[in-house]
């Protein structure tokens, strides 16, 4: 397929290029760089043996959008172009809603225009709000706490009536849970700008002496060590469950978790950063982060069921990935 990766050159985008060429697929990038380096194509090109087309375009412009359609013909997209970061989307709230609101709808709308039949979405657990894991499709969304996270409820909302208006417009909601890690090579990751407020990201900014410490938000959570648990996946995994939702979409819309099914605490995922790297992680005990949930992770068996998709990689991997993404990317 000529499928259009949007964001294609962020950190989930890059990882899903690398595995829809290995699958024989054509990608097509749309990025306008907001938060990405163009040097990653170059690695692309490295890592996957081919270069995808480029284009340095923002995807809120219907114009430039509608002339990619024009040049190639586009058999599904794949939509991760968006803004992401929680703590700013509540001090930038229009920037948010603008974005990553705008594009889902001048891009379904082109798609439509054209006859494109095949929608991934990049949605996210935070669309379920605080409800009990394990999480499920069918589970009644709750409230979200953020802009950032109200723009994916919205545009799930806005797939959902596009495809129900038009039987031809088959969607896939991909719900993530924690991506982490990095390609095996260390050449591409997640390189965040300015101070990560993931913690992933941030343990390895401290782990290779560019921030002092980490502080871990609350250890009175109702966990296993009182500090709170996630979900998370390697985003090489993650990038193979893109693969599969565009390979084997369902006529109308396809609700899936893309998590291991499995929780891991703060003080797990910093102890196994640690052991597997050698290397030490200073860390104290703060407060709660405002917001943050206790526990959150997936009941990831309809991706199984269906799509034929589940994680492989475990904790190990993704910190030993992580590490080594960051000890490359000077
Ligand atoms: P990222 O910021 O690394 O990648 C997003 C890419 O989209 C960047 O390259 C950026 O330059 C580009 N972009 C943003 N707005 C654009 C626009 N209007 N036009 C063109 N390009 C634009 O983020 P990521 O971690 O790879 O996330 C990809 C998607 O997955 C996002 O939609 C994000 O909200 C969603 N998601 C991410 C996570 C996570 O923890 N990383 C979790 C759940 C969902
Ligand atoms: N966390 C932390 N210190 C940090 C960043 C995150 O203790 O500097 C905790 C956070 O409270 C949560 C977990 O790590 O329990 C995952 O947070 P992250 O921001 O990576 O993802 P979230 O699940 O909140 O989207």
């Amino acid at each position: 397929m000529n499928i259009l990766v949007t964001g294609g050159l962020g950190f989930i985008g890059s990882h899903t290029t690398i595995e829809l060429i290995k699958n024989n697929h054509t990608v097509i990038i749309a990025d306008n760089l907001i938060n990405s380096k163009i040097e990653v194509l170059d690695k692309l090109s490295t890592l996957a043996g081919i270069q995808p087309t480029f284009y340095q375009i923002d995807v809120t412009d219907e114009a430039k959008l509608e002339e990619v359609f024009v040049n190639h013909k586009i058999d599904g997209v794949i939509h991760f172009a968006g803004l992401k970061a929680v703590g700013e989307s509540v001090s930038k709230p229009l920037e948010y809603y603008y974005n990553n609101l705008v594009s889902t709808m001048i891009l379904s709308k082109i798609c439509v225009k054209y006859g494109v039949s095949k929608f991934v979405f990049s949605s996210s657990a935070t669309v379920y709000g605080d409800q009990p894991s394990p999480l499920k499709e069918d589970m009644e969304l709750k409230k979200t706490t953020n802009p950032y996270g109200e723009t994916k409820a919205m545009s799930e909302r806005i797939l959902t009536d596009t495809s129900i208006a038009n039987p031809n417009f088959a969607v896939s909601l991909l719900r993530y849970f924690n991506p982490v890690g990095a390609h095996e090579s260390g050449f591409i990751g997640e390189d965040p700008n300015g101070i990560p407020n993931n913690l992933m990201p941030f343990v390895t900014k401290v782990a290779k002496g560019q921030l002092e410490k980490l502080s871990v938000f609350g250890n009175d959570y109702d966990t296993i060590d009182g500090t709170g648990v996630r979900d998370y996946i390697h985003v090489v995994d993650l990038a193979k469950g893109h693969v599969k939702a565009i390979e084997n979409l369902k006529e109308g819309v396809n609700i899936y978790n893309l998590g291991t099914g499995k929780g891991t605490s703060v003080l797990e995922l910093v102890n196994a950063f640690m052991k597997v790297n050698d290397i030490d992680v200073p860390f104290d005990i703060v407060g709660r982060r405002p917001g943050d949930i206790a526990t959150c992770f997936a009941d990831a068996s309809k991706a199984e069921k269906e799509l034929g998709w589940k994680a492989e990689l475990g904790i190990d991997e993704m910190v030993r990935d992580a590490w080594k993404f960051e000890q490359n990317n000077r």
